[in-house]
């Protein structure tokens, strides 16, 4: 398995997409992606918190 691969596809923590990290040019973090760097980060740290709490009721119910 190529690690390298998996290394540089990231879900974003705030919006749960796919991106691409360290991409030459890129806000993106290893965590977030660059459209989520765009929002005043007060603002996205709410919807980390939201997006993690949705993350655990999806895997409650998965298991249920
Ligand atoms: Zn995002």
């Amino acid at each position: 398995m190529s690690s390298e691969d998996i290394k540089q596809r990231r879900q974003c923590r705030c919006c749960n997409r796919m991106y691409d990290y360290a991409v030459s040019g890129s806000y993106s973090t290893r965590f977030i992606c660059e459209e989520c760097m765009k929002i005043p980060e007060p603002i996205r740290r709410v919807l980390i918190s939201f997006n993690k709490r949705l993350t655990e009721i999806e895997t409650k119910l998965k298991k249920a």
